[in-house]
């Protein structure tokens, strides 16, 4: 991937360094499955996208206070995408998992999540 580095800041969040492609992709994601097209929605789509580049879980590095609050936020303004992480996975990984599915690429180890080896990378504590 061409990781042409650049740095955003948004609310709540510090500067985060973000490769182009992987941004783009989930900002497409968000921006498709806005509650409302408006420009608010739009803004909330960069946030998370930006903060979803960090390293740690994607609620710290929104700068929110802990995961329901970020779950909260994905079910106002997302309701249709937070409606299909029906087993509750991480944020950031049931993002990446709908952006390969979408590509058409298997990233899982299992067919079924309950029989994975990855199971608590994928839904355990996020504290
Ligand atoms: S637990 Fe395994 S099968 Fe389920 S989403 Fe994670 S990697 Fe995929």
């Amino acid at each position: 991937m061409d990781a042409n580095a650049y740095a955003l800041s948004a609310a709540g969040a510090a500067a985060i360094t973000v490769c182009d492609d992987e941004y783009e992709d989930l900002l497409q994601l968000l921006l498709e499955y806005r509650a409302v097209p408006d420009e608010a929605s739009a803004r909330i789509a960069h946030w998370i996208a930006s903060a979803a580049m960090g390293e740690n879980h994607l609620w710290q590095d929104m700068g929110l206070p802990n995961r329901e609050a970020l779950s909260e936020l994905l079910r106002t303004h997302f309701p249709r995408l937070a409606a299909k992480n029906v087993g509750n996975m991480k944020w950031k990984k049931f993002f990446y998992r709908e952006l390969c599915e979408r590509a058409e690429v298997l990233i899982c180890k299992s067919p079924h999540c309950a029989e994975c080896s990855d199971y608590a990378l994928c839904f355990g504590p996020e504290t």
